[in-house]
């Protein structure tokens, strides 16, 4: 379909395809009065962004939610660009001149430091690149996991990113065998001969981040005992007051339940062991032979004012490996204007602001980098719809700027290996084709020149789409 020469609908550039801009995208498509042509970004051939590279793989039902996604990619005024880096293809200035709006959703590309000594040595890693790894992230595919010689792991953080790592770790190999689990990493993880997964959190039972689905299923293993110290369910006066406070959430109150389930438990002797241990902070990652890791240097903490406090009584615990899971973090883009501090883009509800407060006109921002990295992927939905409110009620007041270029097309082939939606469409059913012999949803291309290739199968000359 040939694009309006004229400037309606609005025309919207919407940079990155996981949940964020994807709800962003459909929501925008949605609107009658007025009506908006979406192009959607992103860097990767692939879309979805952490449903395709950060979701467990043995959580196939959370990646469900591509399906509604498909949907989206159906309208006639969608078009996908993979394959497009914005700051390195096209710069945040071509994208203002090319649309009335655009929509920065980019995620959260880099993980938290714990800013120790010995972070950098061999075996210590962020588990963000070992989420990537496992799911076939072509950044990520040559990375190198040493779980063959390692007998313990030990990841710091109590949130749900810990949990999923702990768990893939500990998967059996029937269990991997039947997910999507990029094909390097199932050969690693069904070697490895690791034998307890420490999980440690700088506060308590009550503070852990994790969400009671995810917390229960570590109970469920087939391959894994877990581990609690009764000790560490007897909670501190202040824990307790505050856990039968109203501030405490009912998620809060049942991990803590279903941590004192696993206290109670004795272990079957299973193969692997996943262990919890709270109120310990990593201060320094202790140095092997080879610069490799051996082990953490660890100090007890106590709750004070809710916040995890050191009291000055240090341990080793022998492990090496580390996986470092306390949050991502955004990074600055294309001279988009950067909350240093916060790690995200510098906005006011959704609207982008610049270091002055001023609004800048047409760009706004949506998902973690506009919020921070928390929430589960619906929660994306709602602040997507926050946003796409701002970005009408602008259009509407006609405050959205009038792109002074047009072509389009153009604009994307200055990214040599743009990709459309059919051209991911061959990478699906390539991916999928592969699967089905073997049981599995797919079996993921995780190299750049396999995915372009794949890609160029599916090419097509229309312009939409
Ligand atoms: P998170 O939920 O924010 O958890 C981060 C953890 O790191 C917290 O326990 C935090 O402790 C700890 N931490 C932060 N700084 C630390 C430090 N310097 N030393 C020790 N511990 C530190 O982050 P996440 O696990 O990366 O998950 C991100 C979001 O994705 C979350 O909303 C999560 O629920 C979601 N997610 C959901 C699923 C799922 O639904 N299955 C799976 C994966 C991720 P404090 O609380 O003390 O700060």
């Amino acid at each position: 379909m040939a694009r309006m020469p004229t400037s309606r609908p609005f025309r919207v550039a919407v940079v990155g395809s996981g949940p964020s801009g994807f709800y962003a995208a459909t929501q925008l498509l949605a609107s009658t009065d007025p009506e908006f042509e979406v192009d959607l970004y992103d860097r990767l051939p692939t879309p979805f962004g952490l449903v395709r590279a950060g979701v467990a793989p043995d959580h196939p039902k959370i990646k469900a939610v591509t399906k509604a996604f498909d949907k989206t990619a159906e309208h006639e005024r969608f078009r996908f660009a993979g394959g497009v880096e914005l700051g390195t293809d096209v710069s945040r200035d071509d994208l203002r001149s090319h649309y009335h709006a655009v929509v920065y959703a980019v995620g959260t590309a880099t993980d938290r430091r714990m800013g120790i000594p010995g972070e950098d040595l061999r075996g210590s890693h962020a588990a963000t690149e070992f989420v990537a790894w496992y799911n076939g992230h072509p950044d990520y595919s040559g990375l190198e996991f040493d779980l063959l010689n390692a007998r313990r792991a030990a990841v710091i953080g109590n949130g749900n990113v810990a949990i999923d790592v702990a768990r893939m770790i500990a998967l059996a190999e029937g269990e991997l065998a039947t997910t999507d689990t990029a094909d390097h990493a199932i050969e690693v993880l069904t070697a490895a001969r690791v034998e307890e997964v420490v999980i440690l959190g700088r506060r308590g039972p009550a503070q852990a981040a994790f969400t009671n689905p995810e917390l229960r299923e570590m109970g469920e293993l087939e391959r894994a005992d877990v581990i609690v110290d009764p000790a560490d369910l007897e909670l501190d006066a202040e824990s307790q007051a505050w856990l039968e406070s109203e501030q405490a959430h009912r998620t809060n109150r049942l991990n803590v339940e279903i941590l004192r389930d696993y206290a109670a438990r004795e272990p079957q002797g299973k193969p692997m062991r996943v262990r919890f241990e709270f109120l310990v902070s990593p201060v320094e990652v202790l140095e092997g032979p080879e610069g490799h890791m051996r082990g953490l240097r660890l100090e007890r903490n106590e709750i004070v004012d809710g916040r995890a406090k050191g009291i000055g009584e240090f341990f080793e615990l022998e492990c090496e490996l580390v996986f470092r899971s306390i949050g991502y973090l955004g990074v600055p883009l294309a001279g988009i204007p950067f909350d240093e501090r916060r790690g995200l883009i510098r906005n006011e509800g959704g609207r982008v602001v610049d270091d002055d407060g001023e609004i800048c006109a047409g760009e706004y921002v949506t998902g973690w980098i506009k919020r921070g990295p928390s929430g589960v992927i619906g929660t994306n939905k709602k602040d997507s719809q926050d946003t796409v409110a701002k970005v009408i009620e602008d259009s509407n007041a006609g405050k959205l700027p009038e792109p002074a270029k047009e072509d389009i097309d153009a604009l994307i082939a200055q990214a040599p290996h743009a990709v459309d939606w059919q051209g991911w469409a061959a990478i699906d059913q390539l991916e999928r084709e592969a699967g089905e012999p073997q049981g599995r949803p797919r079996v993921k291309l995780v190299d750049w020149d396999e995915l372009r290739q794949a890609a160029r199968r599916g090419a097509t000359a229309s312009s939409r789409r």
